[in-house]
């Protein structure tokens, strides 16, 4: 269905940026995931648009295809950076435990180990 209030691809009524219902964006401009479904990332380019949908509630931000740039695939030193950091966070400070998912934060701890203490 058409939303005329959320077609406004001057961008006068939200700050300057040209805003968009959801498919009704103009050809050339793509979201950040879809760009990387593609190979391409947005680069340094500013936003060049927005979609809204969900009634305004939810917002994508649109970059321009022909700035893109092509994806680099990651360095092995990003990538050993990444298996890191990836350690840090799935490991349980409580146990040492290491596990395949990352330790909730909001338990600062492994389940098994947030478990034992309530239960003590
Ligand atoms: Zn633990």
């Amino acid at each position: 269905m058409f939303r005329a209030e959320y077609d406004d691809p001057e961008g006068g009524r939200h700050g300057g940026l040209p805003t968009f219902n959801y498919r009704h964006a103009p050809g050339g401009l793509y979201t950040r995931r879809q760009l990387a479904l593609m190979g391409l990332t947005p680069g340094r380019q500013p936003i060049a648009a927005q979609i809204l949908w969900r009634r305004g509630k939810r917002v994508a931000y649109l970059y321009r295809k022909d700035l893109a740039r092509p994806k680099r695939p990651a360095t092995p030193a990003q990538l050993r950076a990444l298996m890191k950091a990836w350690v840090v966070l799935s490991t349980c400070p409580s146990c040492g435990t290491e596990y395949d998912y990352y330790i909730p934060r909001r338990y600062g701890e492994c389940l098994d180990c947030f478990d034992g203490r309530k239960a003590n």
